[in-house]
């Protein structure tokens, strides 16, 4: 487990601690267009003794391996050795192309991960999974790479879209979904109106680093972080592919959620009360994704080519419970084009 988490104040501290150790050659900070105007300004009061800023085009679309080679291009232009250090400040794009890059530059440079969306804080910059999507494919070329630290600052949400906001919130409803009943119930009274995201936020990072630490390269426990994901990636997949029709990692996760969360209850997983708990937090946040029926087997296709299946079957996680997710279940494609009617009936 990453035991150097750091929150709040004592993040940026711990991060200007970390980039002033003598060993440290250079620093490098990879923003992109959003994070370079809201978050270098925070960053160059914290690290007064100054480093190299890398700048990346904002948008999933540039999670890509031509947007590494411009990062490559600019830490070899600096003549950047093994011991310089990357600090990724940014969404989950920027943390996990940003950790990419930093694995696989010169065999690997450490890197250190300031999340700056909530989705990002929750759930991209913990775990040690890096990488970028490949032919239309989310995540397709990775590697499994730890950072030297996660420095969670809440402060950074202030500047954030509310958008972006809710869509981090799904990851959140995932980790209760999943293993937190009792957070589930609490929560979704509340809703998202959270006047202080930081005990959210350090509770989600903990109830994820107790599945990573038990399971680090996703060989079976770990998988129950895929919920919503089967669905939710396929949809994304698939949207990404139809010109003016984006949506968010974390609204593509909040449908799959509802979808899966079906396919558990057709399995005699979850009961209908349950189903309904679901359906119904979920749908009070976010907006029904657009799309038509006639497009749900096109949809459920993008699921067949998903990286976590084993041969024809697809695996996927469901629920046994509110709270208590359970991994490789298999679902038919069908199945999927099925939940995907039932989600947009
Ligand atoms: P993102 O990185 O695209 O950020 C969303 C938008 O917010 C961008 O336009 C960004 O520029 C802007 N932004 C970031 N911080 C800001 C701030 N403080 N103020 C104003 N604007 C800001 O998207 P995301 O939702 O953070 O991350 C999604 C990505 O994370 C997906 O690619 C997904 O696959 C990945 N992900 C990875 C893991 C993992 O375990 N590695 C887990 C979940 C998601
Ligand atoms: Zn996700």
């Amino acid at each position: 487990m990453n035991e150097n988490v750091f929150f709040g104040a004592e993040a940026l501290a711990s991060l200007a601690a970390l980039v002033s150790r003598p060993a440290v050659t250079q620093i490098f900070v990879l923003v992109d267009t959003n994070t370079a105007r809201y978050c270098l300004p925070l960053l160059e009061r914290q690290l007064p003794m100054g480093f190299t800023p890398i700048e990346i085009s904002a948008g999933e679309e540039y999670k890509s391996l031509a947007t590494c080679e411009t990062v490559w291009e600019a830490l070899t232009e600096a003549r950047a050795d093994r011991h310089a250090l990357l600090v990724n400040v940014g969404g989950g794009v920027v943390t996990d192309l940003g950790g990419f890059c930093a694995a696989l530059y010169k065999r690997g440079i450490s890197f250190v991960q300031v999340p700056t969306t909530l989705l990002a804080q929750v759930d991209a910059s913990v775990g040690g999974k890096t990488g970028v999507d490949f032919l239309g494919f989310k995540n397709q070329l990775g590697v499994f790479q730890e950072p030297m630290a996660v420095c969670i600052e809440p402060r950074f949400l202030q500047t954030l879209d509310p958008r972006q906001l809710k869509a981090g919130y799904a990851e959140i409803v995932k980790h209760w979904l999943i293993a937190d009943a009792a957070a589930f119930a609490r929560n979704r009274r509340i809703g998202i109106l959270v006047d202080d995201w930081t005990p959210l936020i350090q509770e989600s990072v903990a109830l994820k680093q107790g599945i990573v630490a038990q399971d680090p390269l996703e060989s079976g426990l770990r998988k129950l972080l895929n919920f919503g994901h089967t669905v939710g990636h396929a949809l994304e997949s698939y949207l990404l592919t139809q010109p003016g029709r984006e949506i968010l990692h974390g609204e593509a996760v909040a449908a799959g959620i509802i979808c899966e969360a079906w396919l558990s209850h057709r399995k005699g997983l979850l009961s209908d009360l349950e189903l309904d708990q679901v359906e119904t937090f979920l749908f009070s946040i976010f907006d029904k994704v657009q799309f038509v029926t006639l497009e749900t087997e096109a949809i459920a296709d993008f699921a067949r080519q998903d990286k976590k299946n084993a041969g024809t079957t697809i695996n996927c996680t469901l629920l046994e419970g509110i709270g208590h997710g359970v991994y490789d279940q298999p679902v038919t494609v069908a199945e999927i084009a099925e939940s995907l009617r039932y989600y947009h009936r």
